[in-house]
């Protein structure tokens, strides 16, 4: 997953993109980087590793002049956690400068880089985006937008991007419309970005949310809807409502905070706790999910774990030593709200249980008397090819074990998971149009060679709880 943003006809357009990178950094937290395009058509670019507040000071915002920039805060999908594989890409392109920032995953990557290399391409990076870049510069069509179209047509899977060719700004959404993009106004110019949280920011207003397939030519302060890009079926990812958008934007027409009341809501139904003294989240993606289920349930909500805010997202770590050691660091639990009590925890989706099962220990060395695990989301059991790292089904918990086996593993007196209609039903009150393969096993895209049978995780499972 990562987070992109483009301005058009901004005045220091970079120092605005910087503080939508800013509220875009739950997107992807390992690189960040801005290219802009100056009055004269000269580009001007800036990527390192690290979080956006790092890599960027007003003097290196200074150097990166114009109206025109887009920005890309990044975690790995595709190719390795490396500055070279940072972006935006940027290369010399035959009517000026070529840049580009992508939040998707490209499926048949592999396939279209290894024929390109045959031909002679020479790749700088192992991201599946550069591919892109070559296949617009490699097409004979003689028209830019020509030439990204037949990139596109060429290519597989999930794409969001803002790509700027000398001053224009594209604006382009895969036509299955797995990540989201919105677009807004500043003043005269204009504003492309992952999620609306990035216009609040920077004070734009929100025109409206990029349709799957829709691209848009964005220069001079006009936007220029391109013919849209062969239809196929809409596939929005659920996930991005469930955990990784943040709940103060609107994605996919919907509220994501409304959203994940209504999961919490809904969860409380299907899984009641009778008895429970306390409901608490595990912070922060699953705290409206808390407050909806202690609003259905009746409930009292309570604070009993406690956040280390200056410890990234765990989930999006790329490795999964580096997952271990911050899940540790990252919670601790209000002693005072558990000790002697019965709780309920309720967290957005379980993914390997490596988080989980060091919470719900901490909880219990808390005092809690009794742990009732309640998760959001249906047990995911296969991986995502679309742009969300979880990458070998062998790293999925529910991909080779039941609930039962679950609930032992974790120590929790009882685990309950959402199932997959009543996510469909908070999610949109309809089961069309999202992407739920990482549930239901339903790829709507080929799934890559190689990703799709590795060997089962092995864990400990207790034969009986605690
Ligand atoms: S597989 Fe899951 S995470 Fe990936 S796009 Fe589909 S719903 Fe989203």
């Amino acid at each position: 997953m990562c987070g992109i943003i483009g301005m058009s006809n901004v005045p220091e357009a970079a120092h605005q993109v910087y503080l939508g990178l800013y509220a875009l950094q739950h997107r992807g937290q390992e690189s960040a980087g801005i290219t802009s395009v100056d009055d004269d058509g000269r580009s001007h670019s800036h990527r390192a590793m690290g979080l956006v507040s790092d890599i960027f000071s007003p003097a290196r915002l200074d150097d990166l002049p114009g109206r025109v920039a887009i920005g890309h805060t990044r975690y790995s999908t595709s190719g390795s956690s490396e500055l070279n594989n940072a972006q935006p890409c940027l290369v010399d392109y035959h009517t000026g400068p070529l840049a580009l920032a992508h939040n998707g995953n490209l499926t048949n990557a592999h396939q279209l880089k290894a024929d390109l290399v045959k031909k002679g391409s020479i790749f700088r990076t192992s991201s599946d985006s550069e591919v892109l870049v070559h296949l617009i510069a490699r097409s004979e069509a003689r028209a830019p937008e020509d030439q990204i179209l037949d990139a596109l047509e060429r290519v597989e899977g999930a794409y969001s991007l803002v790509l700027t060719i000398g001053h224009v700004l594209y604006a382009i959404v895969d036509p299955r419309g797995f990540r989201p993009l919105v677009l807004g106004k500043l003043n005269g110019g204009y504003v492309v970005a992952s999620e609306t949280c990035a216009l609040d920011i920077i004070g734009a207003s929100l025109e409206r949310e990029l349709q799957p397939g829709e691209w848009l030519r964005i220069e001079n302060g006009s936007v220029q809807d391109l013919p849209p890009l062969p239809s196929k079926q809409h596939q929005r990812c659920v996930f991005e409502l469930i955990y990784f958008s943040r709940p103060d934007s609107v994605v996919f027409g919907e509220s994501v905070d409304a959203v994940r009341r209504a999961l919490g809501r809904r969860l409380a139904k299907e899984h009641p706790a009778p008895g429970a003294d306390c409901v608490f989240s595990v912070p922060d993606s699953s705290n409206a999910m808390a407050l909806g289920y202690a609003v259905q349930s009746g409930i009292k909500l309570e604070h009993g774990l406690i956040r280390n805010h200056y410890v990234g997202r765990t989930f999006i770590s790329p490795t999964q030593a580096a997952r271990t050691e911050k899940a540790r660091i990252k919670f601790n639990p209000v002693r005072g709200v558990v000790d002697g009590e019965r709780v309920v925890v309720v967290d957005d989706s379980l993914v390997r249980g490596t988080t989980s099962r060091s919470l719900i220990k901490m909880i219990r060395d808390a005092g809690a008397r009794e742990i009732h695990l309640r998760i959001a989301s249906p047990p995911i059991t296969g991986p995502c090819y679309s742009g969300i790292d979880t990458p070998t089904r062998g790293e999925l918990i529910a991909a080779t074990h039941t609930v039962e086996e679950i609930q032992r593993h974790l120590a929790v007196d009882s685990l309950g998971y959402l199932s997959a209609d009543g996510m469909h039903e908070a999610v949109a009150g309809a089961r069309s149009g999202f992407c739920d393969a990482c549930f239901s096993g339903a790829y709507p895209t080929t799934v890559p060679h190689n990703q799709h049978d590795e060997l089962p995780l092995d864990i400990p499972i207790p034969a009986v709880v605690k």
